[in-house]
């Protein structure tokens, strides 16, 4: 081109960026192949359970519980887990924790029957969250379990319950607190900083029929830092000690709640959840620490009470399913379509899960945005990921989804699928039947004058 020719007019455009998230160790590469869980097939479970299907390694559960038991009871000698229903209360999920000695948290009357319903007898059973009916208090008090009181509401309620059925109730209080991790979760309980917590406690103390055995909190869930579990530990400790000054009341137990982070990876963050999350070793270390540097008397020292849920199980659950088609889209990105949603892979909205392809493949990969199967804009798994060409028919498997995906599935749309369960012997079981228009429909009633009609 001579200095005199006039460059060539290109309309600007503005393209936005999609490589995958980078990171100090270069671009993700999560794309070898997975073909077995647990020694089984991958295919296998397909061809047999179909696609999509939940599978849960109970290898896996119980090597988690038991390392989590581990840092805990290694540092402190008296621990007592009580598995978090609503995390994952398959039955059979919950049975496998309570085999482990695992105690049941539950936080509706729902939660509460299924625990009863597994034999988890009434006084191993922690009842709280904000929504007690007097039917559901009643019938806590019956059976010995633990109340944690969320508001003063309920705590006269409780009183009237207690009265009319002329029995004492065990129960704790739920504490909130600044833990120094924002924006506070002060909406359950009563709050440490203000004095409502220590205001509850009078009343409780002052009130014939109710037993106070412990105290509970539950700072948040995902959380990062351990020493927001310091600082919450702390605070309960000092309302113990306060408890024990003025009435001579040792507390049995000390809840510490659940909320330890999962090796899943955050949306958007820096580095891989790999990397970042504390694990239970940090977190026990912080929590038990913290406990023993008070003044407790050897033989007062209280239980230690955790409610660990998405660590305990994330790691045991995986989601198969296959490609339904591939596109692109006007901008030219690739996309994939899954038989797999946002309907039934809730925490795709957190998190980026790893998601391996089920079948050997080429070394080439590319960035393809990945949707799921529903005629709804915000059915999008994920943004961007790096995947090799995986043709209409692949299969892949979604890692880390045990917690919350199996009690937060949505029934829109299309039906919930196979929830299959590997045992300690590799023997695949079935654990939840998929649902079926009938499941739905079995519900519903149609007025008579509506069942028929015309159309011209
Ligand atoms: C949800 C919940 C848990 C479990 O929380 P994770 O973040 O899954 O560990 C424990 N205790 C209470 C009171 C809860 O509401």
């Amino acid at each position: 081109m001579s200095a005199k020719e006039k460059l060539r007019y290109e309309r600007p455009s503005i393209r936005k960026m999609n490589a995958g998230l980078m990171n100090k160790f270069g671009t993700r590469t999560e794309y070898a192949p997975v073909t077995h869980i647990d020694a089984v097939p991958v295919k296998r479970i397909i061809d047999e359970y179909g696609s999509p299907c939940f599978v849960i390694s109970e290898k896996t559960i119980r090597k988690t519980y038991q390392s989590a038991q581990r840092a805990f009871k290694t540092r402190y000698p008296k621990v007592q887990f009580a598995w978090s229903y609503k995390t994952n209360y398959l039955d059979a999920v919950c049975n496998v924790f309570h085999q482990e000695g695992s105690w049941a948290e539950v936080v509706s009357g729902f939660e509460y029957e299924k625990a009863i319903r597994n034999g988890v007898p009434g006084n191993k059973i922690i009842f709280n969250g904000p929504e007690k009916s007097l039917a559901e208090l009643k019938r806590a008090v019956e059976n010995e379990s633990m109340i944690h009181i969320d508001h003063f509401d309920e705590l006269y309620d409780l009183i009237e319950v207690c009265d009319k059925l002329n029995k004492k109730a065990k129960v704790a209080i739920r504490v909130n607190m600044d833990v120094g991790v924002y924006p506070l979760w002060d909406r359950f309980g009563f709050n440490y900083e203000s004095f409502g917590a220590w205001n509850a406690i009078t009343k409780i103390m002052n009130t014939e029929n109710l037993e106070l055995v412990g105290l509970h909190t539950h700072i948040g869930t995902f959380m990062l830092t351990s020493n927001a579990y310091a600082i919450a530990a702390a605070k309960l400790c000092d309302l113990a000690i306060n408890i024990k000054a003025k009435w001579n009341k040792a507390i049995q137990y000390i809840d510490m709640g659940g909320g330890f982070a999962s090796t899943n990876t955050l949306r958007g963050s820096y580095l891989p959840g790999n990397d970042i999350s504390p694990g239970f070793d940090e977190y026990a270390e912080a929590i038990t620490s913290t406990i023993l540097s008070y003044d407790f008397k050897q033989e007062e020292l209280p239980l230690l009470i955790l409610e660990t849920g998405r660590a305990m199980i994330d790691d045991a659950g995986y989601l198969l399913g296959t490609v339904l088609a591939n596109k692109r889209l006007s901008d030219g990105r690739k996309a994939m379509i899954m038989d797999f949603g946002v309907n039934i892979l809730f925490t795709a909205f957190w998190y980026e899960h790893k998601i391996s392809p089920a079948q050997e493949f080429t070394h080439h990969t590319e960035d393809v945005v990945m949707y799921g199967p529903l005629c709804m804009n915000i059915d999008k798994i994920r943004e961007s990921i790096n995947l090799p060409p995986l043709n209409k028919g692949a299969q892949v498997v979604v890692h880390k989804v045990g917690a919350y995906n199996m009690t937060q599935w949505m029934q829109f749309i299309a039906m919930r699928p196979n929830v299959v369960m590997i045992d300690m012997k590799n023997n695949v079981h079935l654990i939840r039947r998929k649902e079926t228009v009938d499941t739905l429909t079995s519900q519903e009633e149609m007025p008579s004058y509506l069942k028929k009609f015309k159309l011209a």
